[in-house]
């Protein structure tokens, strides 16, 4: 039987990780993403990981996006040798971000140690540095999908396309179960229909067990022309008021995306001839490779292109990859477009656009991504009144136009769609979701395709059976023994039973109630401890 477990995209959004374990003991890794949103979330990066980074010879990266990524580096720091296998784009966007996520982990890190250093505290180490993430990328096994590979014995692997974002991909992994392959799909992110730029999700129809993403699975979109018609309005609002329309955006694929929609928009006349600046050095990058990439396009993109244009260029299109570039876009006055990061407006330059244009009557402030709570971007789409920015109270008199259609991710009926077309009658795992969008996608399966479903937990263990199996038994989640695991997990419980304990000793209260039989007990318990290993 093969084991996996989910170590981070499940139960929540972020943080993608799953370790899928051979019968034989080969251990395969699933994505190694960051966790991201809120102190407590961010915490479990730093936490072990649950397996030997030194023991993973492969691991399957579906995209380049740094809830997909971003933990590689401290996985090779941590002893990962092996190969990462992946799409030839994700490799190459894998080049910038990794560096760039390296770069935010040393400044956060420097940032810290000096605040510390204030309170006399210790220095802040970061998570990875930025050799770390050169090391990483020197493991990076581009491979074209649609092929099938074998990666160790007894295991194969396919990439499929997944129509997220360039390169992104689904991964198809059949492993050795005595006799017979088990056919595990892992989904990644799914794009939804009429995604821009990359070709539709690639349909599958055999598996044994689909592990599928429902980051909307309780949502549906609205319409991809109703939102370029928001933009549009938003644009002309602010040329007819002579002000600024700042874009806050993800540096990859959404970026593009509105430089694709602001081209299509300018060819067919719906909107002026205003400068457009793209203000993220990262983005620039991006559009770059994206610009590159065209073999990946979908017809509608590689049309574009055969007809002469660039889908991501406009003779207004100026780049400001400098510091001094950037700052001189708030001198110019004058109706622009200025796209800049980051996507949630809680740091970069998006930061100084907001600054000088939040509180001007006539300008427009565009969401055209998720606004996580607790964000700045999240407060002006709630409609806060004034917002701080670089420790100033700053009014909110731009109008704020929320555009939802904009996703990269497929909704409810993209989902439920794409898990019709298996023919094989998996057992799906709702992975990659906030509760009540794994809920309501979970339930939609089961009603409308009468799939059995399961919603993983944080760090649960799977236990997959090949069909003659399971036909023996029932399907199980039960859990086998594992002696190693375990033993860990009892010695946590008894290091935090003893703090409690040292806790309640210290505290003036207890320590009068301590007889000598309590402390006889403890000297047996060290005994007992000792008897463990024999030592
Ligand atoms: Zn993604």
């Amino acid at each position: 039987m093969i084991r996996v477990t989910c170590l981070g995209g499940a139960g929540s959004v972020t943080g993608s990780c799953y370790l899928v374990e051979s019968p034989n003991n080969q251990k395969i890794l699933v994505d190694c993403g960051m966790f991201q949103g809120g102190r407590q979330m961010e915490g479990r990066n730093k936490e072990a990981w649950g397996f030997d980074p030194k023991e993973i010879e492969t691991l399957f990266l579906t995209h380049a996006h740094i809830d997909h990524s971003g933990r590689i580096p401290k996985l090779v720091k941590d002893g990962f040798t092996g190969r990462i296998i992946t799409s030839p784009p994700t490799a190459e966007l894998c080049e910038i971000m990794l560096l760039d996520a390296a770069h935010i982990q040393e400044m956060d890190a420097e940032w810290q140690t000096r605040k510390n250093k204030r309170q006399a505290g210790m220095d802040v180490t970061p998570l990875y540095t930025t050799e770390d993430a050169e090391a990483s990328l020197k493991l990076l096994h581009p491979m074209e999908r649609d092929q099938i590979i074998t990666v160790e014995p007894g295991v194969k692997a396919r990439l499929r396309n997944a129509g997220h974002i360039l390169g992104s991909s689904i991964l198809e992994l059949w492993v050795e179960d005595g006799g017979d392959a088990l056919k595990i799909v892992f989904s990644g992110d799914l794009g939804k229909k009429e995604q821009l730029i990359v070709k539709d999700p690639h349909e599958i129809f055999n598996a044994d067990y689909l592990f599928v993403e429902s980051t909307y699975g309780n949502r549906r979109h609205r319409t991809f022309e109703e939102s370029k018609l928001e933009l549009v309005e938003a644009i002309r609002y602010s040329v007819a008021a002579g002000e600024k329309i700042i874009i806050p955006a993800f540096a990859v694929e959404r970026t593009q995306e509105i430089l694709y929609i602001l081209g299509e928009f300018l060819r067919g006349g719906l909107i002026p001839n205003i400068p457009i600046y793209l203000d993220s050095p990262l983005a620039i990058k991006a559009t770059e490779i994206f610009r590159k990439n065209k073999k990946y396009y979908d017809e509608e993109a590689r049309a574009i292109v055969d007809s002469g244009y660039d889908p991501f260029g406009m003779p207004s299109l100026r780049l400001t990859p400098s510091t001094r570039d950037s700052m001189a876009i708030n001198e110019a006055s004058g109706p622009a477009i200025v796209i800049a990061g980051s996507g949630m407006c809680t740091a970069g330059r998006i930061k100084h656009h907001l600054k000088h244009n939040l509180w001007r009557p006539g300008a427009s402030i565009v969401i055209v991504g998720f606004q996580a709570k607790g964000t700045t971007g999240r407060q002006i789409v709630d409609g806060a009144k004034q917002v701080k920015i670089f420790r100033e109270n700053v009014a909110v008199r731009a109008k704020v136009f929320t555009i939802g259609g904009f996703s990269a991710h497929a909704d409810q009926g993209d989902l439920l769609e794409w898990v019709s077309h298996f023919e094989s009658n998996p057992k799906v795992f709702v992975v990659h979701g906030e509760a009540v969008a794994s809920t309501a996608l979970a339930e939609k399966i089961q009603e409308k395709l009468h799939l059995v479903t399961h919603i993983p937990v944080w760090k649960e263990r799977l236990i997959l059976k090949s069909k003659e199996l399971m036909a023996e038994e029932l399907p199980v989640e039960e859990e086998i023994p594992d002696v190693e695991t375990a033993m860990l997990n009892t010695i946590i419980d008894l290091e935090n039973e003893l703090k409690a304990l040292r806790k309640k000793v210290k505290s003036t209260e207890v320590d009068k109630d301590m007889g000598e039989e309590e402390i006889d007990r403890l000297k047996y318990i060290q005994h007992e401890l000792k008897s463990v290993f024999g030592s």
